[in-house]
């Protein structure tokens, strides 16, 4: 079995794993504890978090860390609404993003807030004319991915950044199929609040990061009140042995694959598909079969671990929300696979 389901979930590096090693037994203290270990501990998470801070030209101290991409994009977008529920507000996002941010802006409208879903073109395109259009006076946030974790389709988000700023409306991002793929800038992007995922990234599972711009007067209401770990933002013990993985991936996030996207496409050359999205990333590979004898056939010539729709809905038979919003009908969508390459810095 050949395992091309790296947009999923990525394996966590021999490398990475001796660099998290000492810090769950050797090195355990508690990054908060005033002795000496403890502050070992707190110099380590505060290496882990300039590394990350600078890979998105950001400032360490903007840097919250998360459990991953989904409690980061939770905390972007319900720290924003709950800082507004007395008169609740307007948000814009689109029909196509991973479904911690959909189902998050379903539970928002379930109480009292206003969403506006923009629907993708044919192409999984969203443009900054539509976001531009849907702004209204109440509008609180725009939250827009960057790459599509599906489609592979990279989102003109420094337009919506712009666009966002020119109407003082916060921009967040869900960039856990860009960090470390494709240039990142918050400064550049007019990005405001930014998600990473480790595990995208050769990192560990169960961390990941949540940029917040002007951290100290964001309003942003923290999800998890705790201890006042991550500037308030985020309780609970910090995880050094996660933190320490996540920066060692970053710092050594390959530049190059050995399997690229041109052997990839000499293989698919034998079978009749088209491919999804405009200008996916050459990582990830959307097709739609042409019919299920194609589909039989490479299945049978290749025992390829791949995607079906998409990993979250691996459990059920229903289509993919973002096949269906690119106009996929339900037995397109059936023959449609996601292939995903190892990925490495793309620029
Ligand atoms: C994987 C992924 C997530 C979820 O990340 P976790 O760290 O697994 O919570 C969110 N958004 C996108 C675009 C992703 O690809």
């Amino acid at each position: 079995m050949s395992y091309f389901d790296y947009a999923a979930s990525t394996p966590v590096s021999s490398k990475v794993l001796d660099d998290m090693g000492s810090w769950q037994n050797k090195n355990f203290s508690n990054a908060s504890a005033a002795h000496a270990e403890g502050l070992k501990a707190s110099k380590a998470i505060q290496l882990a978090r300039e590394v990350i801070a600078d890979k998105i030209g950001a400032m360490p101290s903007e840097i919250v860390f998360t459990s991953g991409a989904s409690e980061a994009n939770n905390l972007a977008i319900k720290g924003v609404a709950f800082g507004h529920l007395e008169h609740k507000g307007h948000i814009i996002t689109s029909s196509i993003e991973h479904k911690c941010i959909i189902n998050t802006c379903l539970f928002l409208e379930k109480i009292g807030f206003d969403v506006t879903y923009l629907k993708p073109n044919e192409f999984g395109v969203i443009s900054s004319e539509q976001v531009a259009s849907s702004i209204k006076p109440n509008t609180l946030l725009i939250s827009i991915h960057h790459v599509n974790n599906e489609l592979g389709v990279v989102q003109p988000i420094a337009d919506f950044g712009r666009l966002a700023f020119e109407h003082n409306i916060p921009f967040h991002t869900d960039a856990a199929q860009s960090f470390c793929k494709l240039r990142l800038d918050v400064d550049d992007m007019d990005i405001d609040m930014l998600s990473l995922s480790g595990h995208k990234v050769y990192g560990p599972k169960g961390i990941g990061a949540l940029y917040v711009r002007n951290i100290n007067d964001s309003g942003l209401v923290p999800q998890i009140h705790g201890g006042g770990q991550e500037g308030g933002l985020r309780g609970g013990t910090s995880p050094t042995s996660l933190i320490v993985g996540l920066a060692s991936a970053v710092k050594n996030f390959p530049n190059t694959y050995s399997f690229s996207s041109v052997d990839l496409e000499k293989i698919l050359s034998n079978y009749k598909y088209v491919r999804n999205g405009k200008n996916p990333i050459d990582t990830i590979f959307n097709i739609t079969f042409k019919d299920d004898d194609e589909v039989k056939r490479f299945h049978h010539d290749n025992h390829w671990l791949v995607s079906q729709g998409s990993a979250c809905n691996a459990m059920s038979n229903v289509a993919s929300h973002v096949l269906t919003e690119i106009g996929l009908s339900d037995e397109e969508a059936r023959r449609t696979y996601r292939i995903s390459l190892p990925p490495y810095q793309l620029y």
